[in-house]
């Protein structure tokens, strides 16, 4: 097996992970990033971006994540295809396996590999994605002004997403498998006091209606009886959870239950000294391209100053 050294290696390449390789690159670390399996992360699979600074006119996600690359590119980021099959964390230089082929000998580790959103898995549902269907609805959800959408899910995100949405669209369903919320109690407050949202328990969803040239037109729900209920929306979007990409990560640092990793309070420093962490893979809750930005720049500013004090 092939094996080379760097001083900082970087997994991930979303917003955290190639604002992470502009600041240490820039810091003379010549890092090396590693892809993963989506390169260029979540916002590749997005469609306009409205709320990254620095763009009043708006970006797609695809190109957003271009210039990001190219700015990583510019700095002399080592940037590969590639994704990390196995990571040993138990003494520095710590060793990441790279498609089972590879070994680097890393002196600090900046994790970025994200979370990916769920889905329903319905064949319409990938069908129509990014035609309607979508994971976020701070993203798109300014796209549907004016008009009625559906959430699906019910936990705080769900219901947080149906608050925003019914700011901006003429009527928000949320679409509830159970008989009760997730939600917390405020959260459920909120939806239940907002008269633009539906709130339809026990409904599941079995077909997102709609075709390539109309986009997403309706729903085809079944509530708690079996019986066919029709939504007409032109927005359908998922909130039922984020997996953490942490699989790799198991048994090397501390994860929570639901995988994601703990970070030392108010700081991208993992339980593991010399491992970073940035982005939505620690962080169930902000989850946008801007705070992943930031948590990365930190990263890289705290694997600069562990490598000066262990040179
Ligand atoms: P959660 O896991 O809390 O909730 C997921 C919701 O989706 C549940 O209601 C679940 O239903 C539903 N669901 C899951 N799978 C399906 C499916 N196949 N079909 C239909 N419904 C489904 O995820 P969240 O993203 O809402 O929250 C993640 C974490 O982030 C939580 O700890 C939450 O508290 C936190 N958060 C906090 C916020 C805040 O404080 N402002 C804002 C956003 C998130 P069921 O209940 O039946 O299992």
């Amino acid at each position: 097996m092939s094996q080379e050294t760097t001083k900082c290696l970087i997994i991930g390449s979303g917003p955290a992970g190639h604002t992470a390789a502009i600041y240490a690159s820039r810091a003379n670390l010549s890092p090396i990033l590693y892809e993963g399996i989506t390169p260029g992360g979540q916002l590749t699979i997005t469609t306009e971006i409205e709320n990254f600074p620095g763009f009043p006119e708006g970006i797609t996600g695809p190109e957003l994540m271009e210039r990001m690359k190219q700015q990583s590119h510019k700095f002399g980021a080592d940037i590969r295809f590639g994704i990390v099959t196995e990571v040993d964390f138990s003494k520095r230089p710590f060793k990441v396996r790279v498609d089972d082929a590879h070994e680097i000998l890393a002196e600090t580790v900046i994790i970025a590999t994200g979370a990916t959103a769920k889905y329903l898995g319905l064949e319409s549902e990938s069908r129509l994605r990014g035609q309607g269907v979508s994971a976020c609805a701070t993203c798109d959800g300014f796209f549907y002004k004016g008009q009625d959408v559906a959430v699906v899910g019910g936990g705080d995100t769900a219901c947080e997403e149906a608050g925003y949405l019914a700011g901006i669209c003429k009527k928000v369903y949320l679409i509830v498998r159970k008989d009760h919320l997730r939600a917390s109690k405020a959260m459920q407050h909120k939806v239940f006091n907002t008269p633009n949202i539906e709130v339809l328990f026990q409904h599941v969803t079995r077909e997102v209606l709609g075709d390539d040239q109309t986009g997403v037109t309706g729903a085809l729900l079944h509530d708690k009886d079996g019986n066919n209920v029709v939504i007409d929306i032109s927005g359908f979007f998922l909130a039922i959870g984020h997996h953490p990409n942490t699989e790799v990560f198991k048994g090397q640092i501390e994860l929570d239950a639901e995988g994601y990793i703990v970070p030392v309070a108010g700081t991208p420093r993992t339980n593991v000294p010399g491992v970073f962490v940035a982005g939505d893979v620690k962080d169930p809750h902000y989850r946008q391209a801007i705070s992943a930005a930031g948590s990365g720049c930190m990263a890289a500013l705290e694997a600069e100053r562990f490598l000066m004090m262990h040179e």
